[in-house]
């Protein structure tokens, strides 16, 4: 390629962002759109794995998480007000041997930051409203800015793509029934250790996880109405804000279609359990730059479909199996969480594959 390739990447997430370091990085400029005002508000991610911080560094993004966030270094596990499991996090094999746990709004933050330092200013309130392939160049529309023609687009405009709805990848799945409430807290009275996560189980299915996300803040989920009630030692909480979700589990047949790729919740969506799904996109959104950059886009769907339908088949078990309310299924799970709390060599893979270290 002669001249720099014309890029637009749609939607400015965790997953668009990323991309847009990444080439920044590279030496190649894009376009970045969003449709909202600024990065979002809402509480969703908070766990940001090893191969993330990784991924990030060399872009200076990393130094600057690692000062905000919380290095959660451990999860405890319970069965009604039994302790399980305490899973030691800092036994992931890497030099970032934990999680680290920051909301996802601060993460946007920091990224768009450092993006606009390297001169790349992210244009929010553009929407994109049509988009053509036209032979190799791919031509699209906004609203609230002039379109263009790109040689590439990066489509990381999260789970509802209009991108994908355009071109008619089908995006094939389902959404579980069962509605899920998440709220952010203040807990004054924490009883437990600070940098440790805690799952709940119970008897009838219900579950409550609970992260710490800053100085007695911290974020509860739970598959129950009430976000903090399965949780133990939560009383004298102080709710900021909450809301209710439902759980789709769905991907994308080809990730490719022409000069368009898809990265991020625009390729896969899943259950929350196991903290991948804003992982799994920075993910995508560093191997399309790099691809990019070598000339091997071509292989992009080969590599990053079945790692994303991986996650997909063990995150659909992880739920399963957190959700049971037969006390057959109870017993096996608990005494497997024991046997695995108790044997470090079995802890291993599954904190490498949370860790993205591992697919
Ligand atoms: C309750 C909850 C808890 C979660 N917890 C975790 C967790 O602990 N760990 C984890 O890894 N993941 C978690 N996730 C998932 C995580 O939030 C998503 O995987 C992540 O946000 C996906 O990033 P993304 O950049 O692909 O998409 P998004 O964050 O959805 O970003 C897409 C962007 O595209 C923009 N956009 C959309 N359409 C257009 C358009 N036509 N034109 C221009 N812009 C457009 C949107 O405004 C948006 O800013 C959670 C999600 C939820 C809902």
């Amino acid at each position: 390629m002669a001249t720099k390739p014309r890029i637009l990447i749609v939607g400015a997430g965790p997953c668009g962002l990323t991309a847009a370091l990444e080439l920044a990085r590279r030496g190649f400029t894009a376009r970045i759109i969003d449709k909202e005002p600024g990065p979002t508000p809402l509480s969703k991610a908070v766990g940001i794995s090893p191969r993330s911080l990784e991924i990030l560094e060399p872009t200076g993004v990393t130094e600057r998480l690692l000062a905000e966030g919380i290095r959660m270094k451990g999860v405890q596990a319970r069965y009604e007000d039994r302790v399980l499991a305490i899973i030691d996090v800092s036994r992931i094999p890497h030099r970032f041997n934990f999680l680290l746990a920051l909301p996802q709004s601060e993460t946007e933050t920091v990224m768009e930051d450092v993006l606009a330092a390297r001169g790349v200013k992210v244009e929010w309130n553009v929407e994109l409203t049509a988009l053509r392939l036209a032979g190799a160049k791919v031509e699209v529309e906004f609203s609230g800015a002039n379109g263009g023609t790109f040689d590439y687009v990066f489509a990381a405009d999260g789970a509802h793509s209009r991108v994908r709805e355009i071109l008619g990848l089908g995006f094939t799945g389902h959404t579980h029934k069962r509605t899920w409430s998440i709220a952010d807290a203040v807990i004054p009275d924490w009883p437990f250790a600070g940098a440790t996560a805690m799952a709940s189980l119970h008897r009838a299915g219900d579950a409550g996880f609970i992260i710490p996300i800053g100085a007695n803040r911290f974020r509860a989920v739970s598959n129950t109405p009430d976000p903090l009630g399965h949780i133990p030692g939560t009383a004298g909480a102080q709710v900021s804000q909450s809301d209710t979700f439902h759980i789709p589990v769905r991907q994308a047949d080809r990730y490719q279609e022409g000069g368009v790729f898809l990265g991020g919740d625009a390729a896969h969506v899943h259950s929350p359990i196991g903290a991948r799904g804003m992982n799994l996109g920075i993910e995508d959104a560093c191997s399309f730059a790099t691809r990019l950059a070598g000339r091997t886009l071509d292989g992009y769907t080969a590599e990053r479909h079945p790692i994303g339908r991986r996650w997909i088949v063990l995150s659909e078990r992880m739920l399963a199996a957190v959700q049971s309310a037969n006390p057959v299924t109870i017993a096996v799970r608990n005494t497997v969480i024991r046997t695995i709390g108790r044997l470090p060599s079995m802890q291993r893979p599954l904190l490498e594959r949370v860790a993205g270290l591992r697919e």
